[in-house]
């Protein structure tokens, strides 16, 4: 396979992040824009963006001997990709970097190398640490995970407690790396602060390394988590197994959650209007990063000594995770209430000065519910606050949101579709619908792709988009995809034995499943029970597939590849490393996304990078197919520049099963007449 210069700089320059191609002899050959950009305002030496310029040799002058010992590994063929966090020291900070090296076919018998580097210093912590010395230092063991649950560091207290090689885990989906996590409070926990971006302190057993870990999960701005974790001694792990809970806060002397709960709820009974304050401290991570837990311990205590003043006799304070606070204020008059809130704000507002004289100021977002205005549960006012609180996140500073009927809505809506998720799929209205793939030079349909559909008995129609991913984060995908397989190969196995062909289908499999052995048997044995072969079905994988990347995905991808399943990698070029997947997985097809369809006619890079594109999957042996094909014009571009198989509403929108049987099963042809009238009489999904 020749891959053409053109195509690879234009593959190459679309990448937001810095790429640079060697050669085998560690000779420069591409390096994108951003690399150059980022390099001249560094004032690196020229031989490591400059094409022609040797980068081995220039990193031998560097002695960065780590890097070295990645790409010798890669280029010699010892390894097909290594990752390795890099530091680039500049006059004013220090910058990390996720780097990649992945082998890359240069012509038919050369393998260079391409490094792909993320540059972590976006991440607003990695911002403020000026050295690798300060988390080195740590006494607590410590990672950071990117957005997508990758490692991007860990310190040397981390590898000792894992046993596992920063080498081995830089780079790598965190689950992927330690599956038997998945299904424990870490795997829940850590899910949890990445969506709602909350803190999260915990503690749980991990069997592999027979300990009890005591864990805080700190969000990191808009990115990724900060994770410090001890072993607990034996004392505390008699403690953690012991079913008395103490009931006040170590810290703060406050009550715990269940405490809190308990008061609370006498209020209730007595009929006493309060309202709910729930806070959460927005940038308490920085302060137990840039300093250490003894000193987020101090604020923590100031924060609470400062608030203690300022409650009424009656009121309740708590403590529920790390820096999520709660206060119960008993209502004394509105005027009264503002005051209060007015006088916590100050707390969150005044600089608190440390036993080093340090002056800090922890902001805080606080959410507030009352009752009875809101509801007549202790559980659901906390919930209502909370998600009020997550209102107040999105301003800047201290600030307060109250809780309103519409926050409830979209919790409540969330609760339902969670909830159903867990029954009878088909009993609540799940179904699924079929979108044609037709090769447009010969007309005829090459497959096609399953959909799912839910017309909820409360909630009407949800989209997809939106119940998929409530499913994969709520751990229930595996339910849904399973209804929905059940469904799908009953009626191929139907319409088998109607018709004598039914055409390749595509399953949409999301990246949680793909990392379950369970998944797999259990689709093996529906395809034994509904006679379904193997060559019938097509699993589509999205490029975050690379989050998991790990063995136990490949070698499941594998099993299906050997029983002559095919794979077919989903919205292409819209993922992190296009290229890379088709290096490391075994990929029989690709889709092309309907972003880049879109582009047609009205942007000529976009065009340029599709014909780039298309070219390049050609080359290297791939099916392709063109996504979202709306209009006649896309239609053509497509065809013209060799991508004649399209899906995409120019042909058909997603038909339920009946419609696609008699347009496109009865005869196995257009039954034009039969299928117009049937048009007629209703409308496509
Ligand atoms: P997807 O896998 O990329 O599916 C294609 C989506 O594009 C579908 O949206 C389809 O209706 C829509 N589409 C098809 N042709 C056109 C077109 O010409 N123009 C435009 N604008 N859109 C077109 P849908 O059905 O809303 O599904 C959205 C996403 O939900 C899917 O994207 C897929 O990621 C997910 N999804 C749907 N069903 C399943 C499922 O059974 N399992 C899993 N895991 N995910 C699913
Ligand atoms: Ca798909
Ligand atoms: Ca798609």
């Amino acid at each position: 396979m020749e891959i053409k210069e053109k195509q690879v700089h234009e593959l190459i320059e679309t990448r937001d992040d810095f790429v640079v191609l060697l050669n085998t002899e560690g000779v420069i050959v591409h390096s994108n824009q951003n690399w150059m950009n980022y390099c001249r305002k560094h004032q690196l030496p020229s031989a490591l963006w400059k094409v022609g310029g040797n980068y081995l040799n220039c990193l031998k002058a560097m002695r960065k001997f780590n890097e070295l010992q990645c790409i010798d590994e890669v280029l010699n063929g010892r390894t097909k990709q290594e990752v390795h966090l890099s530091l680039f020291y500049n006059k004013e900070a220090t910058d990390y970097m996720s780097v990649k090296y992945r082998q890359f076919p240069l012509n038919t018998d050369t393998k260079g190398i391409i490094l792909y580097k993320y540059l972590l210093t976006n991440l607003p912590l990695a911002n403020s640490l000026n050295t690798e010395t300060v988390l080195e230092s740590m006494t607590d063991a410590f990672y950071l995970l990117d957005n997508q649950m990758r490692f991007y560091f860990l310190n040397s207290e981390s590898e000792k407690i894992l046993q596992r090689k920063k080498e081995d885990l830089i780079g790598r989906n965190i689950w992927a790396c330690f599956p038997k996590t998945i299904g424990t409070e870490f795997y829940s926990n850590y899910n949890r602060a990445m969506q709602e971006r909350v803190p999260l302190q915990f503690e749980e057993y991990y069997a592999p390394l027979n300990s009890w870990f005591s864990v805080k999960v700190y969000p990191v701005a808009d990115s990724g988590l900060a994770v410090y974790y001890q072993k607990i001694r034996k004392e505390d792990e008699v403690k953690a197994t012991l079913s008395e809970i103490p009931t006040n806060d170590f810290l703060t002397g406050w009550n715990t959650r269940k405490t809190f709960i308990e008061k609370a709820e006498q209020f209730l009974q007595e009929e006493i209007p309060f309202s709910l304050l729930y806070m959460n401290l927005d940038n308490f991570k920085y302060i137990n990063t840039l300093y250490n837990h003894q000193t987020g311990d101090e604020v923590i205590k100031n924060i609470a000594k400062n608030v203690d003043k300022l409650l009424h006799s009656q009121d309740v304070a708590g403590r529920l995770d790390g820096d999520e606070l709660i206060l119960l204020h008993v209502h004394q008059g509105e005027e009264q209430s503002e005051n209060f809130r007015e006088k916590i704000r100050e707390i969150f507002t005044t600089p608190i000065v440390l036993k080093n004289s340090d002056p800090v100021t922890v902001t805080a977002s606080i959410g507030v519910s009352s009752y009875p205005h809101d509801s007549y549960s202790v559980e659901e006012l906390i919930t209502f606050a909370e998600a009020a609180m997550r209102t107040a996140k999105k301003q800047t500073g201290s600030s307060f949101s109250f809780f309103d009927s519409g926050m409830g809505t979209a919790l409540t809506r969330r609760l339902v579709i969670e909830k159903s998720l867990t029954e009878n799929l088909q009993e609540l209205g799940f179904h699924f619908a079929l979108q044609p793939q037709i090769n447009c030079e010969t007309g005829d349909l090459t497959g096609i792709e399953v959909l799912a559909r839910w017309n909820h008995p409360t909630l009407g129609p949800i989209s997809p988009v939106e119940f998929i991913n409530i499913a994969e984060e709520t751990g229930t995908i595996s339910h849904l995809t399973n209804c929905l397989l059940e469904e799908v190969f009953s009626f191929i196995n139907k319409k088998e034995q109607r018709f004598e062909k039914f055409p390749k289908t595509a399953i949409n499999v999301t990246s949680s499943l793909l990392t379950s052995r369970k998944f797999f048997e259990e689709l093996f044995l529906k395809m034994e029970k509904y006679q379904i072969a193997p060559e019938q079905i097509e699993l589509e994988l999205t490029e975050s597939v690379e989050l998991t990347s790990s063995e136990i995905t490949l070698a499941n991808l594998m099993v299906c590849r050997s029983k002559g399943i095919s794979i077919a990698m989903d919205d292409f070029g819209t993922g992190f490393s296009m290229l890379s997947y088709l290096v490391n997985y075994p990929i029989d097809k690709i889709k092309l996304d309907k972003s880049f369809i879109g582009k047609i006619g009205h942007d000529a890079k976009s065009e340029a990078v599709l014909k780039s594109l298309i070219q390049f999957v050609k080359g290297i042996d791939c099916e392709l197919l063109a996504e979202g094909v709306e209009t006649e014009e896309e239609s053509l571009f497509l065809q013209e520049n060799g991508c004649p198989i399209h899906q995409g509403y120019l042909h058909d929108k997603p038909l339920s099963p009946e419609e696609f049987e008699l347009k496109y099963l009865k005869g196995c042809h257009y039954q034009q007449r039969e299928w117009n009238s049937y048009q007629e009489n209703t409308h496509s999904v």
